[in-house]
């Protein structure tokens, strides 16, 4: 599959999970956009794709929840390439507490990153994309797109509601050549990941080892985590897809943690 002359734009692109997909379209001959709120660490991630495959890199500093830079940076890589072909809505974080204790600001953070993140982004593209004749739009989604855990409240509402709105969007798009998916991930070992290790072996009362082998593995076929290339890979796939047969769908991609 190759994305040759695709502009991708991928969002929380600076590191894990949205960096590997950056990394691994420009192995397939995207232009990217790395679209993070971390401007430095936007700028490292570019050079260093640049490093191998010149000129196929751009930062843009963009906070997703912020109507003004969503508009702004989809509007700056339109300006430097011509259009926008695959969005790739990425930027995440992670706070866990249980729910009488989940501060109201924490929620309301969490649902704007995940959830206003991929409206803003994908209301941004679409009129390009329309404008063109098409283009496939994915959002990060997680195994908890489909299954709960304690303590992570906010993060599987989220998740959850990505799954409506890919399917709105696929809906929508799909006579105008828009293709919608989500891919769902198991347990990847980020910066993200490694945050809630020392946090939910707190919150737990277990340790550090058994967050990993029995909270975040116990429930794989292989006590494995799931890599950012297993990750990219997935998003390669749904990028490169050529037709409707594919929208409105969610992959799980989790060593057999969340089968259907
Ligand atoms: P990460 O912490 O390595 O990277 C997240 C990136 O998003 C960072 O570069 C950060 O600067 C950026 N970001 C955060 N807030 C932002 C904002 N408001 N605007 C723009 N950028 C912002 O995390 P990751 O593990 O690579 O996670 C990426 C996505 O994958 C998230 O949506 C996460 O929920 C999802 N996911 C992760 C896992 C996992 O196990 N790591 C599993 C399933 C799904």
């Amino acid at each position: 599959m190759n994305l040759e002359n695709k502009v991708c734009i991928v969002t929380g692109a600076a590191s894990g999970i949205g960096l590997a997909i950056a990394r691994r379209y420009a192995r397939a001959g995207a232009r990217v956009a790395i679209a993070d709120l971390n401007a430095g660490a936007a700028q490292v991630a570019a050079d260093g794709i640049n490093a191998d495959i010149p000129g196929c890199a751009i930062p843009v500093t963009m906070d997703v929840t912020s109507e003004e830079q969503v508009e702004a940076g989809v509007a700056a890589v339109v300006a430097a390439w011509g259009r926008v072909d695959v969005l790739v809505s990425n930027a995440g974080i992670q706070i866990v507490n249980p729910v009488e204790a989940f501060a109201y600001a924490d929620w309301k953070k969490m649902l704007a990153i995940h959830l206003d993140g991929a409206f803003l982004t994908s209301r941004a593209v679409l009129p390009r994309m329309y404008a063109q004749g098409g283009g496939a739009i994915i959002f990060m989604g997680s195994v908890h797109s489909k299954e709960a855990s304690p303590l992570k409240s906010a993060y599987v509402t989220a998740k959850h509601g990505l799954l409506g709105l890919a399917r709105v969007i696929a809906k929508e798009g799909g006579r105008k050549g828009v293709r919608t998916n989500v891919i769902c991930p198991g347990f990847v070992r980020t910066p993200l990941v490694d945050r809630q290790i020392p946090e939910q072996a707190k919150e737990l009362g277990i340790s550090e080892d058994d967050v990993v082998k029995k909270v975040m593995l116990g429930q794989t076929v292989d006590g494995e985590f799931t890599t950012v290339e297993d990750v990219a890979e997935v998003a390669l796939f749904f990028a490169a897809f050529e037709s409707n047969a594919l929208t409105g769908q969610s992959l799980i991609a989790s060593h057999g943690w969340s089968m259907e």
